[in-house]
């Protein structure tokens, strides 16, 4: 398959998947839809996607990297620290606000944002209630 035609299905998948996939997820994706790929050439898409400012990459520590859509307005997350799984917050405004005014005071233009809150999700909290 040509790449050009992978980095479609890639952003294609993105746009109908704001879960934040990670390049295992979407490589799971192109496969069940009979792309031939790899891991490996998921990743080097992912990185050209990222070069082109396409999208972005959420990194948090220990668990694997996990991507969205640069068309989403900039937000920030919270990750589980026990399984990774990871939400956008819905403080729209506040990033808002904050990200005008970083811009305004440095003069760069905010291609990234990111507060990283980590907590337990509901999932992992009732599980540590259990034990
Ligand atoms: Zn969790
Ligand atoms: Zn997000």
């Amino acid at each position: 398959m040509r790449c050009t035609t992978q980095r479609k299905a890639i952003v294609t998948y993105m746009l109908n998947n704001k879960n934040h996939p990670t390049a295992k997820d979407i490589y799971e994706f192109l496969a069940s839809k009979n792309y031939s790929s790899s891991l490996a050439n998921v990743y080097a898409n992912l990185e050209l996607l990222e070069r082109i400012n396409l999208i972005r990459t959420i990194a948090y520590g220990k668990f694997p990297s996990r991507y969205e859509l640069t068309s989403e307005p900039l937000h920030s997350h919270i990750v589980c620290v026990q399984c990774g799984s990871l939400r956008d917050l819905k403080t729209v405004n506040i990033m808002e606000e904050t990200s005008t005014s970083i811009m305004n005071d440095t003069g760069y233009l905010l291609v990234s944002l990111s507060f990283e809150l980590k907590g337990l999700c509901p999932d992992c909290d009732q599980s540590v209630q259990t034990f």
